[in-house]
C-alpha cells in the first residue's frame, strides 16, 4: 500500500513519502525505531487499523522506486491495536486464507468500529452520499437508507473497511424509492427520469414527482469493484435508478446508472473540520440514535458504546 496513518484512531490518511513521514513523526518512536546500526519505519493501515512496516524510505528498493508499507502481521510495541481477522478481510492484503464465498465477517473490532463511525457521522455519510448522487434526500430516505444497511448486517460485510465507510453504507443497504426526493445536481438524470418514464414529472425545485398516474421509481448501489493494481486500492460502486417504464411493461428496469468512484479523503475531509467551522446535522444523528436503538441488539448496542468510549476524545465528534 503507498498509504498511511499514524494512530489508529485517526480518520486521515497520507501517501507514504519521507518528507510527510520525518514531518509528521519527528522521527520518534514508535513509528521511528532504532536497532543497533538498524532503523524501522512504522505506520497504521488506514483500511484494517493493523500496523505496517514501512519499506523504501530511506533506502532505495531494488524492485520499485516507491516507499510502500505492508502489514506487520503481529503486534508491534507501541502500536496497541491488532486484529488479525480484519486484517484477513484488508483489501491490502492479496493472499486471503478464507474463500472469497463467505458472504460475512463475524462481529470483530473492525466491524464494532465501522457501526461506531456510522452512529457518530451519519449526518456527514448522507451529506456526501447526497454529494455522489446529486440528490437531496429526506429524513425518510436517510432512515431507511440506514435501517437497510443495519437490518441487513452491513457491517459484517467483507468488503467494508475504514476508508469506505460512507458507500458501503449506501451499497449494502436495499432499494428504496425516490419518489418525493430531489434532484439538485445531475441534469442527466432530471433528462433520464422525464424521457423514460411517462408519468415523471420534476418541478422547479428538482423534486421527483408525477403528473398522472402513480409510479414506482426506486434507486440502488450495486456492483462494488475493488482493484489493488500496484498497490493503490481503487474502488467504485453503481448507483442505479429504475422506474416503470410502461404502465404494463417489467416492473422496473434501469433508467440511469452512474459509477461513483470511492475517494476516502472527501470523507476525512468532512470529519476532520475543526469544531468551530463544522456543520453538523442533529436531525441525521438522532435518526441513526434511534435506528441503532430500535435495531442493534442491546448487547451489540452496548459494545458500540464501548468502543466509542475507549477511543475518547481522540475520536472527532
Ligand atoms: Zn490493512
Amino acid at each position: 500500500m503507498h498509504v498511511f496513518k499514524l494512530r489508529s484512531v485517526d480518520y486521515d490518511e497520507r501517501v507514504i513519502e519521507r518528507t510527510t513521514f520525518d514531518h509528521l513523526t519527528d522521527n520518534r518512536e514508535p513509528w521511528y525505531v532504532k536497532d543497533g546500526e538498524k532503523d524501522y519505519q512504522y505506520g497504521v493501515c488506514p483500511c484494517c487499523n493493523n500496523p505496517i512496516r514501512i519499506v523504501g524510505l530511506y533506502r532505495p528498493l531494488p524492485h520499485t522506486d516507491k516507499p510502500y508499507g505492508r502489514h506487520t502481521g503481529k503486534r508491534i510495541e507501541g502500536f496497541p491495536h491488532f486484529d488479525a481477522d480484519a486484517l484477513e478481510w484488508c483489501p491490502f492484503v492479496k493472499k486471503r486464507k478464507r474463500s472469497p464465498a463467505a458472504t460475512k465477517r463475524k462481529l470483530d473490532d473492525l466491524a464494532l468500529q465501522i457501526l461506531a463511525r456510522v452512529l457518530h457521522q451519519f449526518d456527514r455519510i448522507i451529506y456526501l452520499l447526497q454529494k455522489e448522487t446529486g440528490m437531496q434526500w429526506s429524513n425518510r430516505f436517510s432512515g431507511e437508507l440506514l435501517d437497510g444497511w443495519l437490518c441487513g448486517e452491513g457491517y459484517l460485510y467483507p468488503g467494508s473497511h475504514l476508508r469506505n465507510i460512507p458507500w458501503m453504507v449506501a451499497y449494502r443497504s436495499r432499494g428504496i424509492s425516490i419518489f418525493g426526493q430531489k434532484i439538485v445536481d445531475d441534469d442527466n438524470l432530471i433528462a433520464a427520469i422525464t424521457r423514460k418514464i411517462p408519468g415523471a414529472l420534476i418541478d422547479d425545485s428538482g423534486r421527483i414527482t408525477k403528473h398522472g398516474p402513480f409510479y414506482e421509481i426506486g434507486g440502488v448501489f450495486l456492483g462494488h469493484n475493488v482493484t489493488t493494481g500496484s498497490g493503490d486500492l481503487k474502488e467504485t460502486i453503481c448507483f442505479r435508478v429504475h422506474g416503470q417504464r410502461r404502465q404494463h411493461g417489467p416492473a422496473f428496469e434501469t433508467v440511469y446508472s452512474r459509477t461513483i468512484h470511492i475517494n476516502p479523503a472527501r470523507f476525512d475531509h468532512l470529519v476532520n473540520t475543526p469544531p468551530g467551522r463544522a456543520r453538523r446535522h442533529q436531525g441525521f444523528l438522532d435518526l441513526a440514535q434511534q435506528a441503532y436503538q430500535k435495531i442493534l441488539p442491546r448487547a451489540l448496542l452496548a459494545r458500540v458504546h464501548e468502543v466509542i468510549k475507549a477511543t475518547g476524545p481522540e475520536e472527532p465528534i
